[in-house]
């Protein structure tokens, strides 16, 4: 007979340690990424679900973290993985510079930032159009922003470029339906994913051609895999900008998809301040390496923060997970 270890002084929420790092640049309007590691017999997890988020949601978060520490990943099926670079609503110059930076073949740029005009998005576009040169991708998020007509005049122009895909163009279902019916440029859904069972109902909608999974809202590595399966539909899998720890576990999922035919959206540790690793997880001509990342004593300490919140707040997540729950 062997002792739950989920629930143990050292493995549980009991003995997870905490951290704040700062973010570069503000992030769903957060300027700091907080969250708890916790050690098990297979490695690091990650637990760091944003603060608006009850125990009823934050289960899956620590379900995907226990995954981590006490049962490891599936075996991969590739030993490295894709990853686009994000270029932010900036200049021309700017983006041009962050996409050489970046060495991807794959820019992700952000599009329809409120304040700006329609002609800075077609200039941002072109210029890293120009950077990536005519073999590299190119695709725009709008992070739900346009309303229907605005997002087919604006994909219609900025396709002028060659767009791989627009993510989340607007922000319902039926919106993203709309434009995907009256425009050729493929249309990826973000912001409409946060549970197990959004995938499908973007499928049913026909609202879109791609879906983007981020490991810790699904639940773990295993669950993410179980609702690509079911939704059938191509994965792009994406960050919760979490420390190298947890974007780990995302090159574990886009590991062990049987197809990947998009860049992941990964290269995210650059956007923190610090990581809890000597060895973070960034990206080398375009691929992140598929490996464990090994937390390191001292980086951790000098981010490391009073455990009592997060240790609560993991604590009813777990039991909120109920038996299903680890
Ligand atoms: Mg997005």
């Amino acid at each position: 007979m062997t002792a739950d270890p989920g629930s143990g002084p050292v493995d549980g929420p009991a003995g997870g340690r905490s951290f704040a790092i700062g973010l570069r640049h503000r992030f769903r309007g957060i300027t700091v990424r907080e969250g708890m590691l916790v050690r098990g017999p297979a490695g690091w997890g990650e637990f760091s679900p944003f603060a608006e988020y009850g125990p009823r949601e934050c289960s899956r978060w620590w379900a995907a973290c226990h995954e981590a520490a006490h049962r490891g990943w599936p075996a991969p099926v590739r030993d490295r993985v894709p990853v686009n670079v994000t270029v932010p609503a900036v200049d021309p110059e700017r983006a041009a510079a962050i996409v050489r930076a970046g060495g991807c073949a794959t820019a992700k740029v952000k599009v329809a930032e409120r304040g700006q005009e329609p002609g800075q998005d077609i200039a941002r576009v072109e210029a890293v159009r120009d950077a990536v040169g005519p073999s590299g991708r190119v695709r725009v998020d709008a992070n739900g922003a346009w309303d229907v007509d605005t997002a087919v005049r604006m994909v219609r122009e900025l396709d002028r470029f060659g767009l791989e895909y627009v993510e989340q163009p607007c922000a319902t279902l039926d919106d993203l339906g709309r434009v995907r019916r009256r425009v050729a440029v493929p249309v990826a859904a973000d912001e409409s994913v946060r549970r197990a069972e959004d995938p499908m109902r973007v499928r049913a909608a026909g609202a879109a051609d791609i879906v983007v999974l981020k490991v810790q809202p699904l639940g773990g590595v295993r669950a993410a895999l179980r609702v690509a399966e079911a939704c059938g539909l191509p994965v792009v899998v994406s960050s919760a900008v979490e420390t190298s720890v947890g974007l780990a576990a995302g090159v574990a999922l886009a590991a062990a998809l049987p197809e990947l035919p998009y860049a992941c959206g990964l290269a995210t540790a650059q956007m923190l301040t610090d990581d809890v690793t000597a060895d973070p997880l960034l990206p080398e001509g375009g691929y992140l390496p598929v490996r464990a990342v090994p937390v390191d004593e001292e980086r951790l300490r000098a981010v490391e923060t009073d455990p009592s919140v997060w240790r609560s707040r993991a604590e009813a997540a777990r039991t909120a997970g109920g038996s299903a729950g680890p």
